[in-house]
């Protein structure tokens, strides 16, 4: 009698409560900024703010040409 009615549960990260934490880019101020508030929300454990920090830092535009 084999039930596999529900999903397999979701594999979790070993010690990172976000799917992802962008890197932010050398050079960039903005980033080296949000990089800093998200390292501050991370010690105050304010995930929305640092989520947020993440979310800015992967929408900011930057120039990708380094050749
Ligand atoms: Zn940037």
């Amino acid at each position: 009698m084999t039930r596999r009615t529900w999903q397999e549960p979701v594999i979790e990260l070993p010690h990172c409560d976000l799917p992802e934490d962008p890197a932010p880019v050398g050079g960039c101020d903005v980033c080296a900024a949000l990089a800093d508030q998200r390292a501050t929300a991370r010690q105050i454990d304010d995930s929305s703010r640092a989520t947020d920090c993440n979310i800015e830092m992967r929408q900011h535009p930057h120039r990708r040409g380094k050749r």
